[in-house]
């Protein structure tokens, strides 16, 4: 826009500046765009502000809490591991998590009569029929027993598809989804989960998880869908509407639960469930986006952080639960504690005396249900607080109505008892390809020298390397079991790397060992080697060093010492640190954790028959030193470029394909965005420049070139697939939005919008545009 017509728009662009809510210039202490500092509200106004549109529901839950005793209130607010209520528990012996999916109805009439309990949660895969038959007796139990007839809401571990379902389709992990950089997947996987298990009684998935990777030192980061803030926006709401707003399932609903509220990613030494101290800054700019899409997605619960945030357990933390989460971020569903973790406040933390105090903390900074899982003394510790005075019935009001609400708006007060005429959904050939295609598309291709791959038909091969022929080393934790490595309970059918590549190369031979592998070296062309690890969950990931292991080291420095070409497989839940050995390798797959169909995948790619497309959701490390994201700030390294230094032995973003892609260009709408102006659009042309057709996904990165507060060198803000054929052009776009990608977070949240230069990137080309809202002084 030319200056003349800056000077007469001016009045009207001041307005529309000020009624945008935005800083232009950096202002120390701006706190628009959140609530921060006001007031919280009180209980009373709290319930009245959270009522729905519903009329009905909302008349619903009042005569329901007008007649609740407060023990009923209270039960509603407790959530039982379903252990507490089976025929046969054998919890405590270690990782075994066997148990019967069998209701006792001793055990459960005794909790229903005694305590009211309104919630019970997860599982070991068991096939359908038997799911159906327990949930059926849960339900119709409690039915019996329940003075008001409040039905039971059933929460499951379905974190990659649903893994605690015989039978049932699993997909890759988030950090596998994320690398397919395609929304059709986690869309996918929301609606197949829903499909597959709504009709058992699981209506309440604990999924998906939306912490994002900061740290490979983390047992769950293949639970994140990767580093991006804008993926694991992106991905996870779309998961969320799928899987919530699925009308195949009906009569049934489903209520999904972002997890870990908050920044539970990042834990300062990398121990699960440990502290994490970073800057009110970096909570807003890496952890809270995808939380704040998932609530504007209509997500019905959130599950709490088990480990402290800057200093305080979030467990008990009422400004993360109640000023953040509520005030801030207009939360009004469910806030469910982690597994134990009001008992750990004390036990732990060390920061009550007692498991009295820590329900009263937890309670009073913002917990609705405790998941306490294996007894109810929360329920007796609740009501002593209540009978004394020191938490209000008011108090508890508050978290029944928004439990309530959850159960009425799911509908189970309608359809409470699950149904088994619908079990031909269950792990269909349709569902199972779309795994498959999620598998496929989520391996990323690092290394590919003198284009060894793909392999053509007929090379003689030397299938190697300790996770070749598992089936649980592709599917890691969260998956039959919530960690298992006894292969008896795999699918039969399921192919590993070794049989899935056996079958496209029939000559293919295996070796699990370094001396197998020297002794059969000599017959073959080429040795896929597939390193790795075994499933592990939550705090058995927090391993001391992610190099890889000693003597994984050791077989693939055999197998190169052999002289054929290795091509080296990482199938692991992180990367893990192998830069000794990456140039010796011919070729380098990161393959991840990607689940049933994962062994095909993987032959799939390898053969050729697939064209890889994976990129890489995360920097792969250097050095167990370097652990750098890929969006850090600038000056967080320092003479990275200058000594040999790397940031990353492989950057986010990388992934080769078969294909090759040229990208030229790339083309801005306009090269200043003055005030009133509402986007400028990018373009950039992919050509598919090589001899077969491929899938490409376009990343477009901005950055903030002078701004108040360090900004990430690369912000992922846009994504887009698309398949080319050979020669075949194709033109991406990205409409730039000030209001969607130009502000920044400041320290309390505060959207700041800055005037300046931006710089846009896409694969290697670049462009810059600048802002100018505020109106240019000289133009005056
Ligand atoms: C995990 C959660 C999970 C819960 C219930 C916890 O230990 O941290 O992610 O949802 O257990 O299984």
């Amino acid at each position: 826009m030319k200056q003349s017509h800056v000077i007469r728009l001016l009045p009207v662009l001041l307005l529309a500046w000020l009624l945008a809510g935005c800083t232009t210039q950096p202002q120390a202490g701006s706190t628009s765009g959140n609530t921060r500092n006001q007031e919280s509200l009180s209980v009373t106004d709290r319930i009245d502000f959270e009522r729905s549109s519903n009329e009905a529901v909302e008349k619903k839950i009042t005569d329901l809490i007008s007649q609740m005793t407060l023990e009923e209130k209270i039960g509603q607010m407790t959530q039982l591991n379903n252990s507490t209520i089976v025929t046969n528990a054998n919890w405590g012996a270690g990782t075994d998590l066997s148990i019967e999916i069998k209701v006792d109805t001793g055990k459960l009439g005794k909790i229903l009569r005694t305590y009211h309990v309104g919630s019970f949660l997860n599982g070991i895969a068991v096939p359908a029929p038997t799911w159906y038959t327990f949930y059926k007796d849960l339900q119709t139990h409690n039915l019996k027993v329940s003075r008001l007839k409040i039905p039971i809401l059933y929460g499951v571990d379905h974190m990659h598809g649903p893994n605690y379902l015989e039978g049932g389709t699993i997909f890759p992990h988030a950090i596998n989804t994320a690398a397919t950089y395609n929304n059709t997947f986690p869309t996918a996987m929301g609606h197949i989960t829903a499909r597959e298990t709504a009709d058992l009684g699981h209506q309440w998935l604990f999924a998906p998880v939306l912490d994002v990777a900061r740290t490979p030192l983390w047992g769950r980061f293949y639970e994140t869908l990767g580093e991006s803030p804008y993926v694991a926006a992106t991905m996870g709401s779309a998961f969320v509407k799928a899987a919530q707003e699925d009308s195949d399932i009906a009569p049934y609903k489903i209520g999904a639960t972002a997890k870990h509220f908050l920044a539970y990613s990042d834990p300062k030494y990398g121990w699960d469930r440990s502290p994490t101290d970073i800057s009110e800054q970096a909570l807003y700019e890496y952890h809270v986006p995808a939380f704040r899409a998932a609530i504007e997605a209509g997500i019905k619960s959130v599950m709490i952080n088990s480990g402290d945030l800057n200093g305080e357990p979030v467990h008990a933390s009422s400004r993360v639960l109640t000023q953040l989460l509520r005030d801030e971020l207009k939360f009004k569903g469910v806030a469910v504690t982690d597994w134990e973790d009001i008992i750990r406040l004390y036990r732990n933390h060390k920061v009550a005396t007692d498991e009295k105090d820590a329900t009263y903390q937890a309670i009073t900074a913002g917990v609705d249900m405790a998941m306490t899982p294996y007894d109810t003394h929360f329920c007796d510790l609740l009501k002593e607080l209540v009978k004394e005075g020191k938490i209000t019935e008011e108090r508890i009001n508050l978290s029944v109505a928004r439990i309530l609400r959850m159960k009425l708006e799911l509908g189970l007060f309608e359809h409470p008892l699950p149904r088994n005429d619908r079990f031909n959904r269950i792990g269909t050939a349709e569902n199972r390809a779309l795994a498959l295609e999620a598998a496929r598309e989520s391996i990323v291709l690092m290394r590919n020298e003198n284009n060894i791959l793909p392999l053509a038909a007929g090379k003689k091969l030397l299938i190697a390397g300790p996770v070749a022929n598992l089936k649980s080393a592709l599917c890691g934790g969260w998956t039959l079991r919530w960690m298992t490595d006894d292969e008896t309970l795999y699918p039969k059918a399921m192919p590993t790397v070794y049989t899935a590549l056996q079958s496209q190369f029939p000559s293919a031979i295996l070796a699990t060992t370094t001396a197998e592998l020297k002794a059969k070296a000599a017959r073959v062309d080429a040795i896929v080697l597939a390193v790795g690890e075994k499933p592990y969950s939550e705090g058995f990931g927090s391993i001391q060093d992610i190099t890889l292991p000693a003597d994984q080291q050791e077989i693939v420095k055999a197998a190169q010492a052999t002289g054929k070409p290795v091509i080296l497989l990482m199938v692991s839940g992180r990367p893990r640190v192998i830069t000794n050995l990456y140039k010796g390798c011919a070729a380098m797959l990161f393959a991840g954790w990607p689940g049933f169909e994962g062994g095909q995948a993987i032959a799939d790619v390898l053969s050729g028959k697939v064209n890889p497309s994976g990129k890489l959701s995360f920097n792969y490390p250097y050095s167990v030193n370097r652990l750098v994201p890929h969006n850090h700030k600038s000056a967080e390294v320092v003479l990275a470029h200058e000594i040999d230094n790397p940031i990353a032995l492989m950057p986010f973003g990388t992934g080769l394909s078969y294909t090759s892609f040229e990208y030229s260009n790339l083309r801005l709408s306009d090269s200043t965005l003055t005030a009133g102006m509402q986007e400028i659009t990018a373009s950039v042309t992919v050509k598919n420049t090589g001899l077969r057709e491929g899938k490409e996904a376009v990343l477009w990165f901005l950055f903030d070139e002078v701004a108040s507060i360090s900004r990430p060198v690369r912000d992922l803000k846009y994504y887009e697939k698309k398949s080319l054929k050979p020669g075949e052009s194709a033109v991406f776009t990205f409409v730039i939005k000030p209001s969607e990608h130009l502000w920044f977070p400041d320290s309390r949240g505060a959207k700041r919008l800055e005037d300046g230069y931006f710089t846009l990137s896409v694969q290697n080309l670049k462009a810059r545009f600048k802002l100018q809202q505020k109106p240019d002084d000289r133009a005056l």
